[in-house]
């Protein structure tokens, strides 16, 4: 994908919101901050009686890059077990975002919500 393109995917993203608002009641309930560029995030999400994620919802605030990968994580995380989302790194958020290398000064950013999706599934017991 055009360097262009990725922007404009992630601009989209930033104003259109996946899934913004939060989930009440929900089985995991965190909220986490990235301090180095100050983003915040708190999100929220129901499991379905096979453990699996059934729904999630975010909100925040913080650059593009960490509200936008929040938004696209909310879309790709339903229907996974908490151990794949466990598996998922940094090189899966970057091919979510459309292929993209992240920039060092990045990678907390497009990180936190997949952090604080892994950190909310172990603060509920569902994670070992
Ligand atoms: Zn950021």
């Amino acid at each position: 994908m055009s360097h262009d393109l990725y922007r404009e995917q992630l601009l989209d993203h930033y104003h259109n919101p996946a899934n913004y608002g939060v989930l009440e009641p929900a089985d995991v309930d965190i909220e986490m901050d990235n301090p180095t560029c100050g983003d915040r995030i708190h999100l929220t999400a129901r499991l379905d009686s096979e453990g699996h994620i059934a729904a999630v919802m975010f909100e925040g605030q913080g650059c593009v890059v960490s509200m936008a990968a929040a938004s696209m994580l909310t879309e790709a995380l339903v229907g996974k077990a908490p151990e794949e989302v466990n598996r998922m790194g940094l090189e899966d958020v970057e091919e979510m975002m459309g292929g993209v290398k992240l920039s060092m000064g990045r990678v907390k950013c497009a990180m936190l919500s997949l952090n604080a999706t892994k950190q909310g599934l172990r603060d509920a017991g569902k994670l070992a």
